[in-house]
């Protein structure tokens, strides 16, 4: 939107917004919602089970179409045409994890700055995505890669055992009230996809009540969004005992990095589980969990390699950077794209699990590379999070590294919060990052969220590549 239509929408009256916001919905789902997405649904649903032989068969061939469409069509894998004759001779995974070891990796700068993009398609939507450095990254969508994409939302609700159709609680970046109001209602209401939006912009002290008031009157069968907005509702919930009129069926995180004391608190609040799911922004392939908590690669969605700090193949149990090639879309496709996202490797991939889905899982989506700490005592740190366990009366927490030797943990607190677990959690950091970093805790009234109202635990104020 821009500003002068947005000063217009926040003036209107409640009736008036969820109107807009409707016809909005029906506009977006006549493009998503239509063309192949039935079918994109009906054949994602039966992948889901297959065996991993014809999942492995249907990485092939979708890759070769990938492959032929984007050396035809981009600038940017133009070069890679002299493979193309390769490609016959690909007739197994093996061989093309082969095949793909030839090609060049993609950097978010060279897609930041080069042309990836398929000339052959129409641009119908552009996503931006956020770069950690501040650089927005444009992403074209069309029409097909749109119905992909929600078909594989789609499918991970069937999974989780979602009805055909539900009502939600969404809880995202996008700005529906306006920031500087101070009174409810914080939300609007889409009734084309029985959705609730609430606004993670207005979670606060003096806001919390009515917003759970509202969601309880609601009962939705799903709640889904970032984890950091869900966990804001749960501590509250859990704090002031409140009990809830309804129970969800699941719970989804998306976009931000699920922490296992968030997982617990959410649940413990809402009574029931919360599922993660992930794809980077930029719009790689999916992984999502099951409802016996394993996180499945889908197949389907693309080709999943896994690089470690010494840059080759992952071992089982390592953590590693994901490599991504995607399904997803053909528009602006990523081959081999370096997502900058860190994944723990499982020590057994390939399990029967209980869900009745083949696909490969992993043990855990650690969060972007940008959120790894560095000190000199303890080299790289990944999840900080086992460090607030135990640990209450914390709202939100923010670690700041501004040098290997300096951490800020800027905290919104409550009025039970005080010196003893203040050095409880310094102790808790010191056990992680050792005993020569300084560390100061700031408390806040409120800690501003990132671009597209993400909430950033962790900021790291230098490059890794920095370090001497
Ligand atoms: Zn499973």
């Amino acid at each position: 939107m821009n500003s002068l239509i947005e000063s217009i929408y926040f003036r209107m009256p409640q009736p008036i917004k969820n109107l807009l916001v409707g016809i909005k919905a029906k506009k977006n789902s006549k493009i998503r919602l239509q063309g192949k997405y039935k079918q994109f649904v009906k054949e994602l649903n039966s992948n889901t089970f297959k065996d991993l032989d014809a999942l492995r068969n249907l990485q092939v061939d979708k890759f070769k179409s990938l492959f032929i469409e984007s050396v035809d069509n981009t600038e940017h894998y133009k070069e890679l045409q002299v493979y193309k004759k390769e490609l016959d001779s690909i007739n197994s995974y093996e061989a093309l994890l082969i095949f793909l070891k030839k090609l060049p990796l993609l950097d978010k700068e060279s897609l930041r700055n080069s042309e990836v993009d398929n000339i052959a398609r129409d641009a119908d939507a552009l996503n931006f995505t956020s770069g950690s450095t501040g650089s927005p990254t444009e992403i074209n969508y069309d029409k097909e890669a749109m119905r992909y994409s929600f078909a594989l939302w789609k499918r991970f609700h069937t999974w989780i055992g979602l009805p055909e159709e539900y009502s939600s609680v969404r809880f995202s970046g996008k700005i529906i009230i306006a920031p500087q109001q101070k009174k409810p209602p914080f939300w609007v209401y889409n009734k084309v996809n029985k959705q609730l939006l609430i606004s993670t912009y207005h979670l606060t002290e003096t806001n919390l009540k009515a917003i759970i008031d509202k969601i309880d009157k609601f009962k939705p069968q799903l709640l889904d969004g970032y984890p950091s907005a869900l966990y804001v509702l749960a501590n509250y919930i859990l704090k002031n005992n409140i009990q809830l009129s309804f129970t969800p069926i699941a719970i989804a995180t998306t976009a931000e990095t699920l922490y296992s004391h968030h997982k617990k608190d959410i649940e413990a609040a809402f009574k029931s589980r919360v599922f993660n799911q992930y794809a980077s922004s930029e719009g790689g392939s999916f992984i999502t969990e099951c409802a016996y908590e394993n996180l499945h690669l889908n197949l389907d969605s693309g080709i999943f390699e896994f690089q470690n700090s010494e840059g080759e193949d992952a071992l089982p149990g390592e953590s590693a950077q994901l490599i991504n090639t995607s399904f997803r879309n053909l528009k602006t496709p990523l081959i081999r794209y370096k997502t900058g996202d860190m994944i723990k490797l499982a020590k057994e991939a390939y399990i029967d699990c209980p869900c009745g889905s083949h696909m490969p899982i992993v043990d855990e989506i650690i969060g972007r590379e940008d959120d790894i700490l560095f000190t000199h005592e303890k080299g790289f740190v990944g999840r900080m999070d086992p460090a607030y366990k135990g640990l209450s009366n914390i709202k939100r927490s923010q670690i700041i590294q501004h040098s290997p030797s300096r951490i800020e943990i800027v905290q919104e607190v409550d009025e039970g919060y005080n010196k003893t677990l203040e050095n409880k959690l310094i102790s808790n950091f010191r056990d992680r990052l050792g005993s020569e970093v300084e560390i100061e805790v700031k408390i806040v009234d409120k800690i501003p969220l990132g671009k597209n109202g993400k909430f950033r635990s962790v900021l790291r104020k230098f490059n890794l590549e920095e370090i001497e």
